[in-house]
């Protein structure tokens, strides 16, 4: 069977494909894609950021309808039962399962050297069409996929993929082991998140979920202060509106103890973030670096920085697999506390692709999304 994609090429233009689906195998799943949302490594790799095997069939947040399920496929990767007409969401990243990281740290498939990931997968590779810039989608076994609870919309499903990167970057902080009451993030500490765009919201909404006292949003734009506070921000500060790193004082102000949050989490992707992030948190605190997944360029610190205020400083990668799990009972539980279906702020069908990623480029929309249907 056919489906129609959306290939893009090393130069950042879009073509509009139809490629031919192989037969579906037996452990393989065929998905009719809802929907799927530009990230900001999709802007990334539109503007040449990214090393790929071009032309790709981006899109790595999405979700849809089971069309068809393989001969041996019964349940999802949770164990539901599966079949026709279930609401579903892919993880887009697959480890390699050969690799001495598949081998040795099981619990770090992030660490593998050699992951395959949805959405930045050149067409030519079989099945083609593995990314959700496309009309169908083939779920190839051994990728892992979820069903969505009855009562939660086929459209909230692409944001479990951004909602797991969020709340693995609040697990980051925490400690391993039973944390002492004054390490790492739990219940009633003070988190101060860098960059209230979408990744920003849903880690301020994971957060206040996960028993955070008290959450700063820090942003530049004042309607991103104010949707953030409808995600769970407690307390905003428009970084802006000083000079340099004066807002440091105005947050450390605004924390129990005076002197910083316990945790800060950097959701902007901006190297200048970075270096403002070691200054945020209290001393003994936690910074966790999530909003640089491609490069954006280097960051000056002062290691005495690091060393003197003796920092816990985690980089958070992703995900793993079952933080789908995660994701999808946060979604469900906070569902009607958190306005998630006004992230998607720019809904366009296939023809209006390239608005779609200029709007997400210019920050205009928080979530802009291409409807294959549309
Ligand atoms: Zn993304
Ligand atoms: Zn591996």
């Amino acid at each position: 069977m056919k489906s129609r994609t959306l290939v893009m090429d090393e130069s950042g233009a879009i073509e509009r494909r139809e490629v031919e689906l192989p037969d579906l195998g037996p452990n393989d799943v065929l998905v009719r894609v809802e929907l799927t949302g530009i990230c900001g490594s999709d802007v990334h790799m539109r503007d040449g950021g990214l090393d790929l095997d071009y032309p790709v069939v981006p899109g790595h947040e999405f979700a849809g309808i089971v069309e068809a399920v393989g001969d041996e496929v019964t349940t999802d990767s949770k164990g539901d039962l599966v079949s026709s007409g279930d609401k579903v969401t892919v993880v887009p990243g697959i480890s390699c399962g050969d690799c001495w990281y598949c081998d040795n740290l099981p619990t770090r498939p992030l660490a593998c050297n050699d992951r395959n990931v949805y959405g930045f997968r050149s067409v030519e590779q079989a099945p083609h069409a593995h990314g959700g810039m496309s009309e169908y989608f083939v779920i190839e076994g051994g990728a892992s996929f979820y069903t969505l609870p009855e009562d939660v919309p086929v459209e909230l499903g692409a944001l479990v993929e951004p909602l797991s990167v969020a709340s693995h970057a609040v697990e980051r902080a925490f400690q391993p082991g039973v944390p002492h009451a004054r390490e790492g993030f739990g219940i009633g500490k003070s988190v101060a998140v860098q960059g209230a765009g979408p990744i920003g919201m849903l880690t301020a909404a994971t957060a206040r979920a996960a028993g955070a006292g008290q959450v700063i949003a820090l942003d530049m734009i004042d309607e991103r202060l104010e949707m953030a506070e409808r995600f769970g921000a407690t307390d905003t500060v428009n970084v802006g509106e000083y000079d340099g790193d004066g807002f440091v004082e105005a947050v450390n102000e605004l924390t129990p103890s005076g002197d910083g949050p316990d945790v800060v989490v950097e959701a902007v992707g901006h190297p200048s973030a970075l270096e403002q992030a070691i200054e945020i948190p209290r001393n003994a605190g936690t910074v966790v670096e999530v909003g640089h997944y491609a490069y954006n360029g280097e960051a000056a610190i002062d290691p005495s920085r690091l060393v003197h205020k003796e920092l816990n400083v985690f980089g958070s990668l992703a995900y793993p697999p079952v933080q789908f799990e995660t994701a999808i009972s946060l979604l469900d539980m906070t569902r009607d506390e958190r306005p998630y279906e006004e992230l998607f702020n720019y809904r366009v069908g296939f023809d209006d692709a390239e608005a779609a990623y200029e709007k997400q480029a210019s920050g205009e929309a928080y979530r802009a999304t291409i409807h294959p249907g549309r």
